[in-house]
């Protein structure tokens, strides 16, 4: 039997509808590439969305063609993210810091028929130009008086919205149309596309704004460092209008000093980013020995967040919430909001548990399994391939049957590449990437835990745990570490010493390398790929 209810699709445009029409006072904030901050509420991002669309229709877009954006976190990429998917396109969100040649190969691939643009992009297209396909469209987002003379036939922004009606008749789109599109980064062959559709994209921003209250209510003001050039700057700019937090978008300036002054000026309430923007803002909170006066709480994720990271924000007062997700799901995962009954837990043991990457959220389904695909149990002490299933989680890749057709598993289940255990209070903890565990002597070292240990070690600025191929053992740990400063270098044995209180003394790295920075993924994670291309050949001492 059926129940007897109205079925309405799920439009993401209803969203900043919805904040426009209940949140007037809420506002997004933007640093622009101009040079100056710019301030509109969400009702005028609801009516500047509409002049878009209007103008976007002018260029030919018609509901399922792609729609590329190129640019950093701001207003009018928020405006491109509702006018794109309300009229039905697909914004297929770039990431500029992926190579030429991926960029290349994702434009082709997703077909792109506009790329709307950043100024500080400018140069990267017009190196890029004669490659790309000649029918696509330039769009430069900024105002007539700075638009660069270039050999690209760029056309602007804000002359697109001009004399156009705010008014659009946005239309009753089939909830499954695809919305969005965004590429995995792809560090071993050519990216994948996760097409996100409206209804995905609603009900991640209804089960994030439930899940992490702290960082999203109608007093919020949030600062999204995750951009929204990768998984949709992990939902906020969904989830803010629904709550009516506001948005303080942080352009290209994403440095300790720049953020600090920024979460300041604006009294930021909330920030998420992963674990490489947060050393920067605590190298420039120690400098200045103060925090940013508002900042209640961080959430890190994308990585693990070391334990003494989690612990010197907790240790000023502010929260840190743990986060894990990937691309494929749209992206939240779990988090580590705390439930009130374990709020009160001593300093020490809720510093553990928040280390692991926190419970799931709603929407989003758990397994771990052996390698024969056997369910572990969830006791805290199985260690098993994570998959997961949900409503917000791809069901395949974008126009590639292939990677579409190892996805998912026998049950339907998505596989996340990471392995985990889950403990009988729901916690996850992520052990490591499949492809990052050490495997020594047939047995597993967790690279995630090391690095954990070795970063609380007074002179380490930043470290990674990467294995090294050993004749006798298969592979081992090599700890590689950036110093806090040349003359402050840690000694091996000290942090064998602290590690020797968490882990076996077989799963030591056995050796200890000095560089003077971490390689970074696209993404913003240390590149371990590139750490074990530049170790390749390195000899370890033997140690027995
Ligand atoms: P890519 O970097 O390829 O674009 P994602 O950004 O989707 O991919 O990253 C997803 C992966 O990042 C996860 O599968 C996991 O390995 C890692 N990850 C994300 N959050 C965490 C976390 N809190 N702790 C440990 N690993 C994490």
């Amino acid at each position: 039997m059926q129940g007897m209810m109205m079925t309405m699709p799920m439009r993401i445009i209803e969203i900043l509808q919805y904040g426009a029409e209940l949140h007037p006072g809420a506002e997004i904030v933007s640093v622009r590439t101009e040079g100056d901050i710019h301030r509109e509420t969400y009702a005028e991002a609801y009516a500047r969305a509409g002049q878009l669309a209007h103008g976007l229709a002018g260029l030919g877009i018609a509901p399922g063609d792609r729609v590329a954006t190129l640019a950093w976190n701001g207003y009018r990429h928020f405006e491109l993210y509702y006018a794109i998917s309300g009229m039905g396109a697909v914004c297929h969100t770039i990431n500029p810091r992926l190579s030429a040649e991926q960029m290349l190969y994702i434009i082709t691939h997703a077909e792109d028929r506009v790329l709307c643009l950043d100024l500080t992009f400018v140069p990267l297209i017009e190196a890029l130009a004669d490659q790309l396909p000649a029918d696509l469209k330039f769009v430069l987002m900024t105002d007539r008086a700075h638009m660069p003379d270039s050999a690209v036939d760029f056309l602007c922004y804000e002359e697109l919205l001009d004399g156009q009606p705010a008014a659009y008749d946005w239309p009753m789109l089939d909830e499954t149309a695809a919305a969005g599109l965004c590429y995995t980064s792809g560090t071993t062959g050519n990216p994948k596309g996760a097409l996100f559709s409206q209804r995905s994209t609603v009900l991640h921003a209804l089960w994030l704004s439930i899940a992490i209250p702290k960082s999203l209510n109608a007093q919020a003001r949030i600062l999204p460092v995750v951009p929204m050039f990768h998984v949709n700057s992990w939902g906020l700019p969904y989830a803010a209008p629904l709550v009516g937090a506001s948005l303080i978008m942080p352009g290209s300036k994403l440095d300790g000093a720049s953020l600090f002054d920024l979460m300041e000026t604006e009294g930021v309430t909330a920030s998420w980013g992963v674990p490489t923007v947060w050393l920067g803002l605590r190298a420039e909170m120690e400098a200045r020995n103060a925090a940013p006066s508002k900042l209640k709480q961080v959430v890190i994720g994308g990585s693990a967040a070391p334990r003494a990271m989690i612990e010197f924000f907790e240790r000023q007062d502010i929260d840190v919430c743990h986060a894990w997700g990937m691309t494929e799901m749209s992206p939240v995962g779990t988090h580590g909001q705390l439930p009130p009954t374990m709020e009160g837990l001593d300093f020490d043991t809720r510093m553990a548990l928040k280390s692991k990457q926190g419970r799931r959220m709603f929407g989003v389904e758990l397994k771990i399994t052996d390698e024969d695909g056997a369910r572990l149990p969830h006791d805290g002490k199985a260690v098993g391939n994570l998959y997961v299933r949900g409503n917000g989680i791809v069901s395949g890749y974008f126009n590639n049957p292939e990677a579409t057709a190892a996805a998912l598993d026998a049950e339907g289940w998505f596989g996340t590449g990471d392995v985990a255990s889950i403990d009988a209070d729901g916690f996850l903890y992520i052990q490591d990437r499949a492809k990052d565990l050490i495997k020594s002597g047939g047995e597993w070292i967790s690279s995630i835990d090391l690095e954990n240990i070795a970063m609380a070690h007074p002179c380490v600025s930043n470290c990674a745990v990467i294995s090294i191929p050993h004749p006798k053992w298969d592979e081992r740990p090599l700890l590689v570490v950036v110093p806090k400063s040349e003359s402050e270098k840690p000694a091996l044995e000290e942090i064998h010493a602290m590690m020797l209180d968490h882990v076996a003394k077989w799963q030591l790295p056995d050796a200890m390398e000095f560089v003077d920075a971490l390689p970074l993924t696209a993404t913003g994670k240390v590149s371990k790929l590139t750490l074990r291309q530049r170790f390749d050949g390195y000899q370890m001492p033997d140690v027995g």
